[in-house]
C-alpha cells in the first residue's frame, strides 16, 4: 500500500450523524496487520452510538464498526497472516494485567477496550489491527455470511456459559439477530427451543428459520407450563432489554434452571427474586466472547450448521451509513444491515 494513498471513511460527528469522507491510509503499528475492510455489521451498540448515548466512549470524528469482515492487505513477516488472507476481528483491547486478564477473563479486562467504540473500528476501507484479534475465515463462507461472525460468537458464549445440552428446553427472550443466533446455536447443541418475539417481521423470519414462536398475543408463562409438563424451561436467555421479558425470566425457569442476562439493561429493572428463591434458580450475565467462542463460531457456520442467510436484511454502501442508521433504528422490517465497503 502506497503511504500517502486516500480512502474513504465514515465518521462519527455527533447525536445522528454520520459523514462519509476520506482520510490517509493509516500506516499499520508495530504487530499490526493493515486490514482492507470488505463488510461491517451494524448491531444495537452502534445504534446507541448513532443516538449519542456513548457520546462518553466515542470521539467526535470517531469511526465506529466492530463486526467487520476484511481481506488483508500487508502483514508482519512470521506473524502467520499473508495479504490476501479473509479474516474476522476480535474487537478487543485488554491489559493483560488485572484481576480479569490474570484469571482468563481478558474479554472481561477492568481496562477493557472495544475496537469501533473505544479505539477506531472498521466503518473505513484500511484499518490497522493487531495480529493477535485476528482468525482466518475458511474459503466456504462468503463475506455477508463471515460478516455474522461476531455476532455469532456471541451466541456461542452464550450458550456455552448456560451449560445448554441435548434434550434441554430453552426459552429465548427476543428474537432479533442475537436472539435467532442464540436459538439457532441451542438447537444445533440439541435443544429444543421457543423464542418470544412481538414483531411480526421478525416471528415470520424466526419461523422460517424453522424455529418455535411465542408471540405477544399469546401467554409465554402459560405456554412453556404447557410446553415443559409443568417443569418449567432448563435455560431462558433474557435478550430483550425489556422490563415484561425481566419479569416473566424467572416465572418460566424450572426448579435449579438457569437465566442468562444477554441484553445490555442500562436501568435497574423489577425482578421476580421469589421464583429466584422457591426454585433455587441460577442467574449470570453473559457478555462478548472468549476465543474458544470465536472458534466455534466459525465452525458452526462454515459446517453449514448455523443458517446465516436470512438475517442479513440489506447491505449498503458506506455512503448510505447515515440512512442505514436511521432505518436500523426505526425497527420494523429489518434484521442486520451490513455495510459493503467494497461497493
Ligand atoms: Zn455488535
Ligand atoms: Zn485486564
Amino acid at each position: 500500500m502506497a503511504r500517502g494513498a486516500t480512502m474513504r471513511a465514515a465518521f462519527y460527528e455527533g447525536a445522528r450523524r454520520f459523514r462519509t469522507g476520506t482520510a490517509s491510509v493509516p500506516a499499520p503499528g508495530p504487530g499490526e496487520a493493515l486490514l482492507r475492510v470488505r463488510r461491517v455489521g451494524i448491531c444495537g451498540t452502534d445504534l446507541h452510538i448513532f443516538q449519542g448515548h456513548l457520546d462518553h466512549r466515542v470521539p467526535r470524528g470517531g469511526v465506529i464498526g466492530h463486526e467487520a469482515l476484511a481481506e488483508v492487505a500487508e502483514a508482519p513477516a512470521g506473524s502467520g497472516f499473508t495479504a490476501g488472507d479473509r479474516v474476522v476481528v476480535e474487537p478487543l483491547w485488554f491489559c493483560g494485567a488485572c484481576r480479569a486478564c490474570r484469571m482468563g477473563g481478558s474479554y472481561l479486562c477492568y481496562n477493557l477496550k472495544v475496537l469501533g467504540v473505544d479505539l477506531p473500528g472498521g466503518m473505513r476501507e484500511y484499518w490497522p489491527v493487531p495480529v493477535g484479534r485476528l482468525l482466518k475465515v475458511p474459503a466456504v463462507l462468503g463475506d455477508d455470511h463471515a460478516a455474522l461472525i461476531e455476532p455469532l460468537s456471541v451466541a456461542t458464549h452464550d450458550v456455552r456459559r448456560a451449560r445448554v445440552g441435548t434434550g434441554d428446553a430453552v426459552v429465548v427472550f427476543g428474537g432479533g439477530p442475537i436472539g435467532a443466533l442464540i436459538a439457532m446455536v441451542a438447537r444445533q447443541k440439541g435443544a429444543r427451543v421457543v423464542v418470544a418475539e412481538v414483531n411480526p417481521f421478525r416471528l415470520d423470519m424466526l419461523a422460517t428459520l424453522g424455529l418455535q414462536t411465542v408471540g405477544p398475543d399469546q401467554d409465554l408463562v402459560g405456554f412453556v407450563n404447557d410446553w415443559t409438563g409443568g417443569d418449567g424451561a432448563d435455560v431462558a436467555f433474557e435478550v430483550t432489554g425489556n422490563p415484561k421479558a425481566v419479569r416473566a425470566m424467572t416465572e418460566v425457569v424450572r426448579v435449579w434452571g438457569t437465566v442468562s442476562i444477554v441484553a445490555i439493561h442500562s436501568e435497574p429493572m423489577p425482578v421476580n427474586l421469589y421464583q429466584m428463591f422457591a426454585r433455587e434458580l441460577s442467574m449470570h450475565g453473559s457478555r462478548l466472547y472468549a476465543r474458544e467462542d470465536w472458534e466455534e463460531a466459525i465452525r458452526l457456520a462454515a459446517s453449514g450448521a448455523i443458517t446465516l442467510g436470512p438475517l442479513v436484511s440489506r447491505t449498503i454502501p458506506l455512503e448510505a451509513l447515515q440512512e442505514g442508521m436511521e432505518q436500523a433504528l426505526g425497527g420494523g422490517p429489518v434484521m442486520k444491515l451490513l455495510v459493503d465497503l467494497t461497493a
